[in-house]
């Protein structure tokens, strides 16, 4: 049995876990000696501050007014910060066991690779990150899936009696399961309970939730909104009436990934220069597509 003082390390280590999370792995850093792995909580937080720049420079008043209308938001600017909280938050699905353990899949196997990967584990494990044991069997689901089923549960639904992802029945937190199941849907394609039930229960259980939630609230600082206030922000109920969302909700998404060749960040910097970092990432980046455009 560990003592207090154990204890309390624990948790201090635990509540900077979420921060070892992939988001993208490129190995062409290494020889630079760079690190060769961006913080999913880095490219999250990205995700938000893109899609306010986006909002502000190009999205013009007419679709901001529709985007508004679709998500039934209180106002524009409801509208305008609950986009920027839900491209954040899109790829949580990701922080799971089955995305986590897939460190550099689909590149090329190498000694650096298994190195890179190896290297990832040990100091994620140390942080407190609740990997399974290495060739574990792990449950496995599309993490778009997974944020579907998680999502509503981390931004305000917290009703009794409803388990693997089921909706619950009250009427004020419709529209979270309408938001989180838009996310990542680029078609009229309403996801089935049964996909949702299923992706529940590969989300890796409460150390998970934990993580997760640490990575929500920290998309939640950097717009600047209380993750589980989102209900009174938005009230979406038709899902047909999401899809200019989730094609922006998409475009925040692919702007945010980290770059090899920019550098990528450090688990081991503060919340402050990180988030600078996340801002500026933004501005620039919506700045070359008005450039291109
Ligand atoms: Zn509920």
């Amino acid at each position: 049995m560990p003592d207090e003082g154990n204890v309390s390390e624990t948790e201090e280590l635990n509540s900077s876990a979420y921060k070892w999370c992939w988001g993208t792995v490129n190995l062409s850093n290494d020889s630079e000696g760079g690190p060769v792995w961006n913080p999913l909580f880095v490219e999250m937080v990205t995700a938000g501050s893109v899609m306010l720049e986006l909002w502000d420079r190009v999205v013009g008043p007419r679709q901001r007014a529709d985007l508004a209308e679709g998500l039934a938001a209180e106002s524009e600017q409801s509208a305008r910060l609950a986009a920027a909280f839900l491209a954040g938050v899109g790829r949580i699905g990701s922080a799971g066991p089955s995305h986590m353990v897939s460190f550099g899949a689909g590149q090329q196997s190498s000694p650096t690779l298994e190195q890179a990967r190896s290297d990832w584990r040990d100091r994620a494990l140390r942080a407190g990150l609740p990997l399974p044991p290495t060739g574990a069997r792990v449950r496995t689901a599309d993490p778009e899936h997974i944020t579907a089923a998680v999502l509503p549960r981390l931004t305000g639904c917290d009703c009794a009696g409803y388990v693997d992802g089921e909706r619950c029945r009250n009427r004020e937190h419709h529209g979270l399961y309408v938001a989180a199941y838009a996310l990542n849907r680029h078609d009229a394609d309403v996801l089935h309970a049964d996909t949702v039930a299923k992706a529940y229960r590969a989300t890796g259980g409460p150390a998970w939730d934990a993580v997760r939630a640490a990575l929500v609230n920290a998309v939640g600082n950097q717009v600047g909104i209380d993750a589980r206030s989102l209900p009174n922000l938005i009230r979406p109920t038709d899902h047909t009436r999401l899809t200019a969302f989730s094609r922006l909700i998409s475009q925040s998404n692919g702007l945010s990934r980290g770059n090899a060749a920019r550098g990528f960040a450090s688990p081991h910097e503060t919340w402050e220069v990180l988030s600078d970092g996340a801002r500026l990432h933004a501005r620039e980046a919506v700045s070359r597509i008005r450039v291109a455009g």
